[in-house]
This record gives structure tokens, sequence and C-alpha cells, in this order.
């Protein structure tokens, strides 16, 4: 087993502002793993809120000998192996998870959904992200996500009621809301849930700090809206310690280290009634399509940063005002495009 990598700059659509800051391009690191003549594909997406960047990515990559293994189906061992090299680098090791999940649908010539077994006849449609924006921007966006019937908004700063007046003035759709940790008193919280709690809003995502797991336990007790954790839950051992204080978890691959380890988020959270949303970093079609193939145990997909980018280097995935039609392709579904293959490798 080989690996070989690639660094491609995705270029966003639109500025991107979130509660901690705006970005217009988010670099990711493309994997291959190469196996007995099938090559695995892999992406990893990395966040500066867990200590990420391309370069630490690729310094991890440059760590690790997957030559010792005999093959991707010892999935097990390679992934502790990861994990004993460090304890962060979760996007990194998503890269290579999804590489070896690719390879075995390749492999065995099914996708990774029929791997799984997973019944698709009933699939919840994935919302579409709008970042923070003039009024002006925002009335833009909301125009463009016309075909959406949900949208996903980003709060979290002084104006977040007239954000959402501005948007009920031109659309009545569901709405998804994402505080991003940014409101950071509970009495605040809780003031700006209640004002939500009439504006057909489906659920409140990660309203306080990571840190501040007690406020948002009694944010929960009064709010009648559904609260879905996200930067509280990375991975498997965070799930148990917040289930008082949310409904759901928003599991994300880049954060979770990838397939192996949300399968086991899933049944964990089944297990103690929460909600599951999966969530994304801005992507490209490799992890955003590896989301797509465990759709049929997601209560809330938000896998749309495929389509906040403009040029995508894999195909296969098409978003269709929401519903994510995976492709029949084996494994994740999707095959690099010319935008890929002109991209040279790294050393
Ligand atoms: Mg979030």
């Amino acid at each position: 087993m080989n690996l070989k990598f690639k660094i491609y700059n995705l270029q966003l659509r639109h500025v991107f502002r979130i509660a901690r800051g705006e970005e217009s391009i988010a670099p990711i690191v493309i994997v291959e793993l190469h196996h007995d003549g099938i090559i695995g594909y892999g992406e990893a997406a990395p966040s500066s809120r867990y200590g990420e960047s391309v370069e630490t990515v690729v310094k991890f990559y440059h760590k690790i000998n997957l030559a010792k293994f005999n093959s991707p189906f010892e999935t097990d061992s390679i992934m502790n192996y990861l994990y004993s090299i460090s304890d962060g680098d979760t996007s990194a090791k998503c890269g290579i998870d999804l590489a070896i999940h690719d390879w075995i649908g390749k492999k065995l010539n099914i996708s990774l959904s029929n791997y799984f077994g997973f019944d698709r006849s009933k699939l919840a449609t994935s919302s579409f992200t709008i970042g923070m924006d003039s009024p002006e921007m925002l009335f833009k966006k909301i125009k463009e996500a016309d075909d959406y019937p949900i949208l996903k908004i980003k709060l979290g700063s002084e104006n977040d009621e007239e954000t959402i007046k501005l948007i009920r003035k031109i659309t009545d759709k569901p709405l998804c809301v994402d505080a991003n940790e940014g409101w950071k008193d509970k009495n605040l919280a809780l003031e700006r849930i209640k004002f939500l709690e009439d504006q057909n809003i489906l659920f409140v995502e990660q309203p306080m700090p990571a840190n501040q797991i007690k406020d948002t336990e009694w944010l929960r007790e009064k709010s009648n809206l559904p609260l879905i954790a996200d930067e509280n839950v990375l991975s498997l051992s965070d799930i148990s310690q917040i289930a008082n204080a949310f409904d759901g978890i928003n599991i994300k691959l880049m954060k979770c280290t990838g397939i192996r380890e949300a399968m086991r988020m899933i049944h964990t959270a089944q297990g103690l009634n929460l909600k599951i949303m999966m969530g994304c970093m801005i992507e490209s079609s490799i992890a955003i399509s590896a989301g797509a193939q465990l759709l049929p145990m997601l209560n809330y997909p938000d896998l749309d940063g495929n389509v906040l980018i403009t040029n995508d280097p894999f195909d296969g995935l098409i978003n269709k005002n929401g519903n994510l039609l995976i492709s029949n392709r084996p494994g994740l579904g999707v095959e690099p495009n010319e935008k890929y293959n002109s991209t040279p490798y790294l050393k």
C-alpha cells in the first residue's frame, strides 16, 4: 500500500462568513491510496478551529508508513495505528479512512451504501448553508438558493434578529440555525432562542461555546427548539458527556476521523435517543459523497460543501434541490475530473 497526495484549493462561490471569521479559498489535501491496482480516493479538509491546516495534514502524511499493512481490509489496525501517531490531525486521518473505504468498495465492486446494507428508499433532504453577510448579499444568496427547500443560516452576531426578520421577508422555508458558539451568555442565548421559536426553525446548532456545557444544559431545559451539538462533539467519547445538554449531534467526517468512527458515533447516538445530523466543512465531492453514502442513517443531513464551490475536482454526486443523488460507481461513488488530473502531486 502506498499513498500519494495533492493540495487543491477549493474556490468558494461567495466569501463564507461565520461567527469565527471568513474565507474565500478553502485548501484541502486529496489522498490516493494505491494497492492491488486499485486507487482509493480520500480528502482531508482541515479546519483551524481544530488546529489543522494543509501543512499539518501533509506533515502527518509524511510521518506515517502504511507499508507494514497487508491491505486496506485491515481497517481497524490501520486506523488504530494512525491514532497512535497523534491525538489530533482528525481531517488527515479522515483522508486515509475515506481512501480505505473507497478502495474497499472498488475492490468489492459495490457502493459504500450497499456495503453497509442501507435502505435508500427514504432519505432526508440536505440543508443549504447561507453564511453571514450584508442585507444585500443575503438577499442575493437566498434568491440563488431558491431550489433548496431547507436553508441553514449562520447566526451568532449582534444582528441575529434583524437577519432572521430580513430572511422572513424573502422566504418562509424551514431554517436550521447555527450559532457556531456565538452566544456567550446563557440569558442572551435564551432570548435569541425564544425569538426563534415561532420562526419555523428546525433546530439550533451549538448555541454556546463548547466549554459552557452547564449553561447549555440550563438552556436546553428552557428551550422548545432542539439543540444540536457541533463543536461539543468531535468523536465517540464526547457523546455521553453531552447527552443532557443536547437533543442531537452533528457528526462531521473531518472532526471524527472518517466513516469508521462516524458509524460508531451513529450507533451510540441512536442508543442515547439523540438525533443525527451530518455536517461538513467546505469540501469537494469526495467527502460529501462519502457522507451521502450514509444518508439513510441521518435525520438532518447538511452536506452542501461541494455546491458552495466552483471548481470541484471530482464528479459523481448530484445535489438536486437538496436531494443528494449518489452515482452507481463503487466505493464513495466519485471519480477525478480534468481539474484534479491537471493538479501536480506533492513530493
Ligand atoms: Mg456547525
